[in-house]
């Protein structure tokens, strides 16, 4: 089983990387869900643009696909400056970093996703560049090299994780403000989907819309990649217009389920239900068990999962809930039910 083409996938696959520039939105009117972030913003825009002033150094963190890169170009867009997308493992030397950083013009915006791969030398780097606007540069080599400090333009650093906990603390110091990126509402999705038909040019309709909102697992990406999908699917074996029945039988096709979940997910929960009878179970060992690495169950599974409540996390390791027994069909039984509560009880308040 492979998740890489499945279209609840979260990572970037090579289509979305072709289609996905048209469909994001360019201002905050139309960057739909995640208010408090967006009230936020345009607080710290607006005063910004008031003082004639570069905006703060913004910390953006969720799972994938959620739109923190689109934030990021939205926020250059609505200061009206220029903005340089590069990412953590794209930065293997301090060099690297130093020279990028003194080619930034006055108020520019740089945007680092996957923060939290930065090398450590490389993070150096950025202290003095993000507090006084200055890059210490080494001159010559051997025993006549002596280091400079050069002032570089005023620039806003915006970073981008998922994996929150992985950003150093003297890092996280440094920016002004943190933003958490939630998983989007039904009715939110909806929005974007309709957004998104509109610049694809595609008939839909409200129930078709919803029906695709309903199994996006809370992922603006994933709403993006189905619609595309079930748009092909329209295409091929209905007139090209999507209605929820349309959209029903692609969605069946594509095996993903009435929560969102595809074959893996349920693979996972599956293993976990009737292999470890509900858990608890460490993470490496399930991974093992479904042949998956433990990091992609991190990144990719869980948030969703325990999102729904089928999974939790615990002491122990990872639990399935009753509600994920009852989905697959599975009975329930009271040992399990002991374990899980008191699991339950202590339930690590993890960052997903
Ligand atoms: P991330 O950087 O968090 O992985 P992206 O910013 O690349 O996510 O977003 C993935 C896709 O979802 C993009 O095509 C973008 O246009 C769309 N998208 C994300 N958030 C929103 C939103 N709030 N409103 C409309 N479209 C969105």
């Amino acid at each position: 089983m492979n998740r890489s083409e499945s279209p609840i996938d979260n990572d970037v696959q090579a289509e979305d990387k072709v289609v996905e520039p048209n469909l994001r939105p360019k201002k905050l009117d139309s960057y739909f869900g995640q208010q408090l972030v967006k009230d936020e913003l345009m607080i710290g825009i607006q005063a910004a643009k008031k003082r004639n002033e570069s905006i703060d150094h913004l910390l953006f963190h969720g799972p994938p696909g959620l739109g923190k890169t689109t934030l990021a170009m939205i926020v250059a867009e609505e200061m009206g400056v220029s903005i340089r997308v590069t990412s953590g493992p794209a930065i293997e030397r301090a060099g690297d970093l130093a020279s990028i950083l003194t080619n930034l013009q006055k108020d520019d915006i740089l945007f680092i996703d996957e923060i939290h791969r930065l090398p450590l030398t490389v993070e150096e780097v950025l202290y003095p560049a993000m507090e006084d606007f200055s890059v210490d540069i080494v001159l010559g080599k051997g025993p006549k090299a002596r280091e400079v400090r050069l002032k570089i333009n005023k620039f806003t650093l915006i970073g981008a994780t998922t994996k929150f906990s992985l950003v150093s603390q003297p890092l996280r110091d440094r920016f002004g403000s943190t933003h958490r990126l939630e998983f989007y509402q039904t009715k939110d999705l909806e929005k974007i989907i309709s957004q998104s038909a509109n610049a694809l040019e595609c008939v839909i309709s409200k129930k078709g819309i919803t029906e695709i909102a309903k199994r996006s697992r809370g992922t603006a990406r994933v709403a993006n990649r189905i619609l595309r999908r079930v748009r092909d699917y329209a295409t091929v074996e209905a007139n090209g217009e999507i209605d929820d029945k349309i959209a029903n039988q692609a969605l069946e096709r594509m095996q993903i389920d009435d929560y969102g979940l595809d074959q893996m997910d349920r693979h996972l929960l599956k293993s976990l239900v009737s292999d470890f009878n509900g858990g608890p179970v460490g993470l490496d060992t399930l991974a093992a068990a479904i042949s998956e690495d433990s990091e992609t169950i991190m990144d990719v599974y869980e948030p969703y999962l325990l999102k729904l409540g089928f999974m939790l996390r615990t002491p122990k390791g990872r639990v399935a809930s009753e509600k994920a027994f009852r989905h697959l069909g599975y009975k329930y039984n009271k040992q399990t039910e002991n374990t899980n509560k008191s699991h339950q009880a202590s339930l690590l308040e993890d960052e997903i």
